[in-house]
C-alpha cells in the first residue's frame, strides 16, 4: 500500500490518544508527513477511531487536497496544512478536545505555565481565539499563535492543537500540555498554584533544547 508507513504512526498515534483519553468519538485528528514527498497522511472525517485500518487514513497534498484513502480526510485538515506549510521543523500534528486544556482555555488568564521540568518543553502555550473549525482562519490563528518554534496552543471554547518534528514529539507535546492543564486546575482549585519559577523554566528549556534533560 502506498504511504504505508506514514499512515500507520497516523493510526497507531489515534488510538493512543483514544487509550489516554485525549480523544473522544471521532472528535480530534492527526497528521503527519511523509519524508519525501509532499503528502500527508490524516486521520478521516467523521469515523470511530476503534477499528479503522490502514486504508481508511486519508492521503492529502500539502494544500489538503484528498488523494487517497476510503474516506475523506478530517474537517480541520486546513489546520494541519498550514501548520505544515509554515513550519519545515514541524511534521505531525496533533489536534485534540483534550478536557482539561479545553478548560483551561476559556478563562481570561488562560496561559499556561510549568508546573513539573518536563513541561518547559512545550511553552509558551499560544492562545488562539474562537474561530469557526474547519476554516482557514483558525488554520491561520494557529499558525501565527505557534510563531516559529511553539509546540502548542490552546484554542478557546474548541481545544488544543501541538506540533512536533516526528510523531513521537507531538504525541508528548499534546500529553504534557493536557497535564500543564490538570495540573494547573487542581493547583487553583486548591488554592496551592504555584508554577515553577521563570528562571528555572528557562534553564530547562535549555537543557532539553541541548538534549541534556534528565
Ligand atoms: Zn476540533
Amino acid at each position: 500500500m502506498k504511504y504505508e508507513k506514514i499512515r500507520k504512526q497516523v493510526l497507531e498515534a489515534i488510538l493512543d490518544a483514544v487509550d489516554q483519553g485525549l480523544i473522544k468519538g471521532t472528535s480530534g485528528n492527526i497528521a503527519l508527513r511523509d519524508d519525501e514527498e509532499d503528502v500527508v497522511a490524516i486521520t478521516p472525517s467523521g469515523i470511530p477511531y476503534k477499528g479503522m485500518t490502514l486504508e481508511d487514513i486519508a492521503i492529502v497534498d500539502l494544500n489538503g487536497k484528498w488523494l487517497e484513502g476510503n474516506y475523506k480526510p478530517s474537517s480541520e485538515v486546513p489546520m494541519h496544512t498550514a501548520v505544515l506549510r509554515a513550519r519545515p521543523d514541524v511534521k505531525a500534528t496533533v489536534h485534540t478536545h483534550a478536557m482539561f486544556a479545553t478548560i483551561m482555555a476559556m478563562g481570561d488568564d488562560a496561559e499556561l505555565k510549568p508546573i513539573t521540568p518536563p513541561q518547559c518543553e512545550f511553552v509558551p502555550v499560544g492562545i488562539v481565539p474562537f474561530t469557526m473549525p474547519g476554516s482557514d482562519e483558525v488554520a491561520d490563528k494557529v499558525v501565527e499563535a505557534l510563531g516559529k518554534d511553539g509546540r502548542a496552543v490552546l484554542i478557546k471554547n474548541h481545544g488544543m492543537f501541538c506540533c512536533g518534528k516526528n510523531m513521537k514529539a507531538a504525541m508528548a507535546a499534546t500529553e504534557y500540555t493536557e497535564e500543564m492543564a490538570v495540573t494547573t486546575l487542581y493547583a487553583k482549585i486548591l488554592g496551592t498554584y504555584e508554577p515553577m519559577p521563570e528562571e528555572g523554566v528557562q534553564k530547562m528549556k535549555e537543557l532539553i533544547a541541548a538534549d541534556q534533560a534528565v
